[in-house]
């Protein structure tokens, strides 16, 4: 069974907590990162649109030794507004189905 991160957009504040919490978990350096957020805007027929889109990287490893042990990847745990989980992609992608931005991230590691 094939597993990933899931991740609501719509609701990420951009409080870059998951991006600390998986540096101090997976013992990253300084310029290494297992998840960045990134922001974007846009025009949007008459509002200016700002989102915030957090982006797993190389260095995401689904947090294998957490799961082991029967826990949530650190970013999932420390998520201040709980945009995102973890599971199977196919459990997931039935969240994805019923929001208009949401992401699934999967990893074959
Ligand atoms: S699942 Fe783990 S390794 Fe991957 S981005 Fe989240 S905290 Fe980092
Ligand atoms: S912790 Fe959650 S709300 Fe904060 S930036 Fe990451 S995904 Fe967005």
């Amino acid at each position: 069974m094939k597993y990933g991160l899931y991740i609501d957009y719509d609701w990420c504040s951009g409080c870059h907590a998951c991006e600390l919490a998986c540096k101090q978990e997976n013992d990253l350096k300084l310029d290494q990162w297992g998840i960045r957020v990134i922001e974007r805007t846009y025009q949007a027929e008459d509002k200016r649109v700002i989102e915030y889109i957090p982006i797993p990287t190389e260095y995401c490893n689904l947090c294998v030794n957490r799961i082991a042990q029967g826990m949530k990847p650190a970013c999932v745990h420390h998520c201040m507004t709980k945009c995102m989980d973890f599971g199977p992609i196919e459990e997931l992608s039935k969240l994805v189905e019923k929001k208009k931005k949401s992401v699934i991230w999967g990893s074959n590691k």
